[in-house]
């Protein structure tokens, strides 16, 4: 089939790699012309395990093409997928400017049939204003689609390729018939495709991130009681995750969630509450939660260093909002960094990917690190921030004797109590007592 991708960042990118990797002709379109030559160069723009590969066999088939006319992605697709950014707006619900205006445009050029099918986060009834906008600027029949992406940043290429289910959010037979064929070789295991309509497709999107915030921050706030009572957090998640209604999955406690997607949807699905006059109770706790669990511990390090934490240098580990990828939107380093510089620290800072995009972001009030032991040189502690896979076994003697006091503050929880007292640091972590 000919497909063209309006928008290629995290979603737009993968989901056209890899609708090219079931022999579709793909075309991407992006408003970013420098991205675009990039891609065009067959340099693939993000760090996303797996990608390269697919990126590079698909261009050299000739099937994975990308451009910065959304005309021609018109003229090329006959399903048109639009993976284009849902921001946070000032008053928190989703800013639908990106999709409605490549919608207006589309109406605008449209010359035949097409299957406009929306992967952006969208609240309810953005359907019905794609089709409102696109039927105002032309006669020619089109169908839109919800078609609502559930991957995850890191392993995105193998969610689109293995996914859990598929959601179309259709009331077309047509526009349902080809989407189904487009994704039947995706679900060849047994997997659903589950249709639905619009509205339905759109609110499972936000249910299923709202949730899985909630459980995060649920999560959080038991390991913060934890802490109060002398219980250690990870055996109670052990002990309640082996419950099968509970699952072992997202229940891990930490400076809380971050990205491009769960803070913004969370609100998003929040304001759309108001809106319909119904109050998210839930959400609005979650979301209080979750902005004291990502600063959570800055006043540790503060009362550790007697509140004076001018000329004090401290190492940070991991800037991405989560391991295996460069994202650092809504990353809780960026929160922790910021409060630590008003306060007059001095930071060194270490991620495997993330160091261009954090060095976009804070320039020269930063030392970048080149490895993980040169962040901890002459350190005043080490703070860990994300839980990549290189930062669970240090050197700790080499730890020691980089660093001029054996401190550590862990958001994520990656050593064992015992093993980091054995090694003589003062260590606090999440949920758990702080060892010495
Ligand atoms: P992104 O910011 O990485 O990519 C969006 C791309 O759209 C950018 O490359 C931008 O240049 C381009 N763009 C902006 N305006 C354009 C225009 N007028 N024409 C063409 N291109 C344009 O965003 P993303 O992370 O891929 O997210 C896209 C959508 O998918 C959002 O609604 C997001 O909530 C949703 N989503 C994201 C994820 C994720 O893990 N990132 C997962 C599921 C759903």
């Amino acid at each position: 089939m000919k497909i063209s991708v309006i928008g290629t960042g995290y979603v737009g990118l993968v989901t056209g790699t890899c609708l090219a990797e079931t022999g579709n002709e793909v075309l991407c379109i992006d408003i970013d012309q420098s991205k675009v030559e990039q891609m065009q160069n067959g340099v693939v723009p993000i760090y996303e395990p797996h990608l390269d590969i697919l990126f590079e066999r698909n261009i050299k088939a000739n099937r994975l093409k990308f451009s910065t006319s959304l005309n021609e992605g018109l003229d090329h697709g006959d399903i048109i997928f639009l993976a284009l950014p849902t921001p946070e707006d000032e008053d928190g619900s989703a800013d639908l400017s990106y999709v409605l205006g490549v919608a207006k445009n589309i109406g605008k050029a449209i010359q035949n049939y097409k299957v406009i099918v929306d992967k952006s986060t969208v609240p309810v009834g953005t359907s019905d204003k794609v089709r409102e906008v696109i039927s105002k600027e032309t006669d020619v029949e089109f169908d839109v689609v919800s078609n609502p992406e559930f991957l995850r940043e890191g392993f995105a290429v193998d969610d689109f390729l293995k996914p859990e289910r598929i959601v179309i959010g259709s009331s077309s037979e047509k526009a349902t018939a080809l989407m189904k064929k487009l994704y039947k070789p995706f679900v060849r295991s047994g997997n659903p495709i589950i249709v639905m309509d619009e509205r339905s497709a759109e609110l499972t999107k936000y249910a299923a991130n709202s949730f899985l915030a909630t459980k995060i921050t649920f999560m959080n706030e038991i390991a913060n009681f934890c802490e109060k009572v002398g219980a250690d957090v990870d055996k109670v998640r052990v002990g309640m995750g082996t419950d099968s209604r509970i699952g072992k999955r997202f229940l891990f406690p930490g400076i809380g969630y971050g990205g491009s997607c769960f803070p913004k949807d969370v609100k998003a699905l929040f304001k759309s509450g108001q809106d319909n006059d119904y109050e998210f109770n839930i959400l609005k706790s979650v979301i209080e939660v979750n902005d004291t669990q990502k600063k959570i511990l800055i006043p540790r390090i503060d009362a550790y260093f007697n509140h004076d934490l001018k000329g004090k240098t401290f190492g940070i580990w991991g800037l991405a909002f989560k391991p295996e990828t460069d994202d650092i939107r809504e990353a809780p380093s960026a929160y922790i960094i910021e409060a630590l510089l008003k306060k007059g620290a001095a930071l060194k800072v270490f991620d495997p990917e993330a160091m261009q995009n954090i060095e976009k972001k804070f320039g020269d009030t930063l030392t970048y690190a080149k490895n993980m032991y040169d962040t901890t040189k002459d350190i005043d502690a080490l703070i860990i921030c994300t839980e990549w896979s290189i930062f669970r076994t240090p050197d700790f003697d080499k730890l020691k004797s980089n660093m001029k006091n054996p401190v550590i503050f862990d958001g994520r929880n990656l050593y064992d109590l015992e093993d980091v007292k054995n090694e003589g640091f003062y260590y606090s972590s999440i949920g758990r007592n702080t060892t010495n």
